[in-house]
């Protein structure tokens, strides 16, 4: 199968009305950046291989892009600025299968009516080029022209004529900035492409031909410099994906670097990203997130981007399929990277005196208990308690463990840290005891965070009843939940602990009756049950190492749901099961 687009070049029409009024409306340019987009989309479309893109003045000076792509004809430039003007679609059926970055005809038009607009042009096959300007929405000049082939778009004086529009502009470096991360976002998917960037005259970003993860790479030298970028790829029925990624402990304490990009466009889709986010979770500390992006082509007949006028969303028929699979492909290489990193740290005997100290205090405080029990552990009498239900003889009744570090050796059994401690082998459940983690971090987090795309829900008269009477007692732990309109509701903020469980919250609140206790209960129950690592996951020492140092600092250190987190055995009951000793 193949998802690659192909796009050929055809001449510009002007849409005929019916076709241009089913096209998502909206203001096409509203600062620097998103004439940058626009543009940067023009020379893709135009199967450019070197684009050079050069901003002045933060864009407000002036923006120019320089491709060597198709080019075009006298014709061409004669109708490419009148508004619908396209060569990209032709009528209502092509909405529905669109290969092309642009399809509304709309951008340059828009340039034309709030900059000044000149664009040199010439087809490689044609003999000489044309200079066309366009000043106020109105035809100053169209003349040939000497020009390379290809396309030179300059915009220059940006909202000269719309002083309101000027004033909302923030300094010219901002704007540069943001010119620049758009530029980022065009270069990113396409590796097969050269790109320049040049800030007021200097060369400041230069991406050659590359691959997909050289290209990350390239991009934001500064975040990759200390990672491995994987390169991980699958697909399904209509689809295909490529992830980058770093290894779980490359992670990040902002959402900037988990990038989706559906059919080379960036979009914010929040379920493909929360698959993300969620596999992850069971290796990250709570409240960071991966370094990951996601390139996914989508077969053009799935998806719809006619539905945002800059395409920042899209309607995806096949949704769940991607989820699954990302989610597969995604889990078997965390449980790779898990098992490979325990394999080597065998060796090393990794010792809790070589503290983690990558985590900042702000993570360090959702992720472990702050100040885990001065001077060591624990002396009650827990350490035997939790054997307590463990009726197998060979374990040995316990006694008080000393305060030295604990070795961690590694995973058996696809479900137990293996933990050397003094005389003692202790084996930890390590779905229990990163649920008790995870418990205890729900208990302490209770500022909601604004969902970054609320996610909306239906319920029926017999749910909405309880989601009406849920609403008020979740609101103290920090879950906001609010009424779109009746059977329509939607989650807008939760405390960063609570994040990936989305899902669980929304089914509580529909389901759930009882006092504000009953469902905080049932709430961290659910939530650090789903998010914690499961049976048979790989686990990174990092965290294994968090989690072991947490539970081992409890009181109690039982599950949520009441069992053991761990068995012990005594180095003495080990020499006597081989007869060393009597
Ligand atoms: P759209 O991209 O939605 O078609 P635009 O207003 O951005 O609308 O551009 C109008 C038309 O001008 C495009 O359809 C394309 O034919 C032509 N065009 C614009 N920029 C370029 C370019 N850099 N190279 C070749 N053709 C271009
Ligand atoms: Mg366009």
């Amino acid at each position: 199968m193949s998802l690659e687009p192909t796009i050929r070049r055809a001449p510009i029409r002007v849409l005929r009305d019916s076709v241009a009024r089913k096209i998502a409306a909206g203001e096409v340019i509203d600062r620097p950046a998103s004439a940058v987009r626009e543009l940067l989309d023009n020379s893709l479309d135009a199967g450019s291989t070197e684009i050079a893109l050069y901003i002045t003045g933060g864009g407000i000076d002036s923006i120019r892009v320089v491709d060597n792509g198709w080019g075009m004809t006298e014709e061409d430039l004669r109708l490419c600025w009148l508004p619908h003007a396209t060569s990209k679609i032709e009528s209502e059926e092509d909405l529905f299968r669109i290969q092309s970055l642009g399809f509304r005809g709309e951008a340059l038009s828009a340039l034309a009516n709030v900059a000044r607009l000149e664009i040199l042009s010439k087809p490689a096959e044609e003999e000489s080029g044309h200079r066309l300007v366009v000043y106020g929405g109105q035809l100053i000049t169209l003349e040939p022209h000497a020009t390379r082939a290809g396309t030179v778009v300059t915009a220059s004086d940006l909202f000269y004529n719309l002083p309101a529009r000027r004033k909302f502009l923030k300094r010219p470096s901002t704007e540069t900035n943001l010119c620049r991360s758009t530029f980022l976002e065009k270069a990113l998917p396409f590796p097969d492409r050269e790109f320049k960037l040049f800030i007021d005259g200097k060369m400041t970003q230069f991406l050659p031909l590359s691959t997909l993860s050289e290209r990350v790479a390239q991009a934001y030298p500064d975040e990759t410099r200390h990672t491995k970028l994987h390169e991980l790829v699958g697909s399904g029925a209509g689809f295909q994906f490529r992830i980058v990624t770093g290894s779980p402990e490359s992670f990040r304490k902002d959402r900037k670097h988990l990038q989706l990009y559906v059919n080379r466009r960036r979009i914010w889709d929040f379920s493909l990203l929360q698959v993300v986010e969620f596999t992850f979770s069971s290796y990250l500390p709570g409240g960071t997130f991966p370094l990951c992006y996601l390139f996914i082509e989508i077969d053009p007949e799935w998806v719809d981007f006619n539905i945002h006028p800059a395409k920042k969303e899209a309607r995806i028929r096949n949704t769940e399929d991607i989820r699954k699979r990302i989610s597969e492909v995604l889990s078997s290489f965390l449980t790779s990277q898990g098992r490979t990193s325990l394999r080597s740290l065998q060796f090393a005997g990794y010792s809790l005196s070589m503290d983690p100290t990558s985590l900042t205090r702000d993570q360090a405080t959702l992720w472990v208990r702050e100040e885990p029990t001065k001077g060591g552990l624990p002396t009650s009498p827990i350490y035997s308690s939790a054997l307590e239900r463990e009726n197998s003889p060979s374990l040995e009744p316990s006694s008080t463990p000393t305060p030295t570090p604990f070795l961690y050796k590694g995973q058996v059994f696809g479900l137990f840290l293996l933990v050397e401690w003094e005389d003692k082998v202790y084996l930890v459940d390590q779905h229990a005891a990163h649920e008790r983690f995870i418990y205890d971090a729900l208990i302490r987090d209770s500022v909601p965070q604004p969902l970054l795309i609320p996610l909306e829900f239906s319920v029926d008269p017999d749910e909405e009843a309880r989601v009406t009477e849920n609403t008020p007692k979740v609101q103290p732990l920090g879950v906001k939940v609010e009424q779109i309109r009746p059977g329509r509701w939607a989650l807008i903020a939760l405390p960063a602990a609570y994040q990936g469980a989305e899902e669980e919250i929304v089914t509580i609140m529909k389901t759930q009756i009882g006092t504000v206790e009953v469902l905080k209960q049932e709430l961290f129950a659910r939530i650090a049950c789903k998010k914690a690592i499961k049976d048979g996951e790989g686990i990174n020492p990092l965290s294994a190492y968090e989690i072991l140092r947490y539970v081992f600092s409890l009181d109690n250190p039982r599950c949520p749901h009441g069992r053991p987190l761990w068995v012990q055995i005594s180095r003495e009951e080990l020499l006597r099961g081989v007869r060393r000793i009597l």
